[in-house]
């Protein structure tokens, strides 16, 4: 049943007074077959942790918490059944295919996989937000993104009905995917995921290594790796509980190989992550941070102390704050390095 004025501050991570004129929560698909679900809606909420909300949501804002992780198929083996090949990182293990409903909280999907010893999603531990928004972004961290375990995405498509999608139709990229160029044409009800199988841990990234090698770890396994990326996010994020923001603000920027020539030497220091022979990703926290913008802030408005890609909201500080603050980020990286930065999150309400 729709809601009125109901207030959605609770119901973003970074705790921004919002009030959305018209509230449903989506609990059971059975409901999508309501004439209102002929036009898209205002606002699709999962979450609300990739997103900066503005005071007023005019029309229909639908909260999905549609439920349920369902076993397809078998194969549904446990961790006995690892083998683990001599000396490699690599695994074989009876493939698993899961149903997950995209009202889910994404981490806790990933510790009840880990606990019955499912692995491929264990760099993704600790993410915030629901199953729903993890394709629209293809949720990413440590190497590893979501996508590569997708085999299906279950949609509603606003005035035709309910459709499967293959992971092609997905159109996935790097923090990216056809949901997020198509709005208002598609509401996620559930994911179709594939885990074990022949798995590869990915331990590649420096601050895993360095984590393993501080737990003295030389052999990792899946649970392992979680721990480690459990520690890394710890030590570099906020809990948005206490100080609320959205994780990354801002996509890592990939560059033409000659503006990261031309960076590189001038800033020797510079890290970089090759993507192919003409392109390099560089790392937008450390743009902000030699930028001067790290732990920096304007009222209530902010850049984190400990990780300048995350910005936050200190108590109080409105969408329109942060938009702002997150502007002045923007420009002062553009003057110092003429890179540009792309925001990550989703502005709802916002047209300017
Ligand atoms: C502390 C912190 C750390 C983070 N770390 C990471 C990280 O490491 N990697 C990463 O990739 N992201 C990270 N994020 C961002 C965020 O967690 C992810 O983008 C997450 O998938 C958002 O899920 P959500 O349910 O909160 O989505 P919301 O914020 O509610 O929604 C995000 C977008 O998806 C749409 N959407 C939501 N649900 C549905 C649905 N069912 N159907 C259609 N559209 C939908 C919304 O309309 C909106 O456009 C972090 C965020 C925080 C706060």
């Amino acid at each position: 049943m729709i809601q009125h004025n109901v207030s959605l501050t609770r119901f973003n991570t970074f705790n921004l007074p919002s009030v959305a004129e018209q509230y449903l929560p989506l609990t059971k698909v059975e409901q999508l077959s309501d004439p209102v679900f002929n036009v898209a809606p205002q606002l699709v909420l999962g979450g609300g942790s990739n997103m900066v909300l503005l005071e007023q949501i005019k029309g229909l804002t639908v909260h999905v918490l549609l439920g349920g992780v369902e076993i397809l198929g078998d194969g549904a083996q446990g961790a006995k059944e690892v083998e683990k090949r001599n000396g490699s990182t690599g695994y074989h293990l009876p493939s698993v295919h899961l149903r997950v409903g995209a009202g889910v909280d994404w981490n806790q999907l990933v510790r009840y996989t880990l606990d019955r010893g499912w692995y491929g999603l264990e760099n993704l531990i600790l993410i915030p937000g629901t199953v729903g928004a993890a394709p629209v972004q293809n949720i990413g961290a440590y190497g590893a993104e979501v996508a590569e375990r997708i085999t299906a995405v279950h949609v509603w498509e606003y005035g035709v009905g309910a459709r499967v999608l293959s992971p092609e139709e997905c159109a996935f990229g790097y923090r990216d995917s056809r949901f997020k160029h198509e709005p208002g044409r598609f509401l996620i009800t559930a994911v179709d995921l594939r885990l074990n199988g022949d798995h590869e841990l990915k331990t590649s990234y420096g601050a895993i290594q360095a984590e393993l090698a501080r737990l003295a770890i030389s052999e990792p396994s899946p649970a392992d790796v979680a721990l480690a990326v459990t520690n890394i996010r710890r030590s570099k994020l906020p809990d948005w509980f206490f100080l609320g923001n959205s994780g990354s603000f801002f996509k890592n920027p990939v560059v033409p190989k000659e503006t990261y020539n031309r960076l590189k030497a001038r800033y020797e220091d510079l890290p970089s992550y090759p993507i192919d022979e003409n392109h390099v990703k560089l790392p937008a926290g450390w743009l902000i941070d030699r930028a001067g913008m790290k732990g920096a802030r304007d009222g209530q408005a902010g850049t984190y102390a400990l990780q300048a890609l995350v910005m936050v909201n200190h108590g109080g500080a409105s969408g329109q704050d942060i938009i702002n603050f997150s502007k002045k980020v923007q420009q002062t990286v553009r003057q110092k390095f003429d890179v540009e930065l792309e925001r990550e999150v989703q502005l709802i309400g916002w047209k300017g």
